[in-house]
């Protein structure tokens, strides 16, 4: 519905809901003002979550552990990961479950070390800002990397592709570590949409 060309938006959603899927949709929105809009935790930009960084990471953490225990896909597309964020706990016994990350922005560091990702995991067009480590992870299910962007630099040391992966040329601009990764299934490489 528009109005003068305004759109029409439920006051207590996210505006970012619809672009994304409608995942948060069952997160109150944090108005930011007129101008600004009004957002849920995870699509509330960088500054103005209102909540703490450990606060937020803590709300991230919850949401894994309800997808999980609701045999869900964990959706977090479009989110956005203010600062350093460590899902080390999250490895084989106490595993992530199917997740999407596609269009995700992380802009601390993205800390995946020994994660075992027990589905389909999905990094499509996620942009990695500063860091990033997927050292010892394993990805049970299919791992698509398809235009994800790694600013800075990323390991992979030892990082276990038990399904097929996709990757794209383009995605590393510092480089990337990677050492003894095991390709159990197929490498599918892509060309960048923009050099
Ligand atoms: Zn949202």
């Amino acid at each position: 519905m528009s109005l003068f060309g305004v759109k029409w938006r439920d006051k207590s959603g996210c505006w970012a809901s619809k672009d994304y899927g409608s995942w948060c949709e069952h997160y109150e929105a944090i108005d930011l003002g007129k101008k600004k809009g009004q957002y849920c935790p995870f699509h509330a930009p960088q500054g103005s979550k209102g909540i703490s960084l450990t606060e937020f990471n803590e709300l991230v953490f919850k949401e894994i552990d309800r997808c999980r225990s609701e045999r869900k896909t964990l959706d977090f597309t479009g989110a956005i990961f203010e600062g350093d964020i460590s899902f080390a706990g999250y490895g084989k016994g106490n595993s992530f479950p199917p997740v999407k990350f596609d269009e995700a922005t992380f802009y601390g560091v993205a800390d995946f070390e020994e994660v075992f990702f027990s589905g389909d995991t999905s990094f499509e067009k996620t942009v990695f800002a500063y860091k990033a480590t997927f050292t010892r992870a394993v990805f049970e299910g299919k791992a698509y990397f398809f235009d994800a962007l790694f600013n800075e630099e990323v390991e992979f040391n030892q990082t276990e592709f038990l399904s097929d992966v996709y990757i794209s040329f383009g995605s590393f601009k510092k480089g990337a570590q990677m050492e003894d990764v095991a390709y159990r299934g197929k490498a599918m490489l892509k060309r960048p949409i923009v050099e």
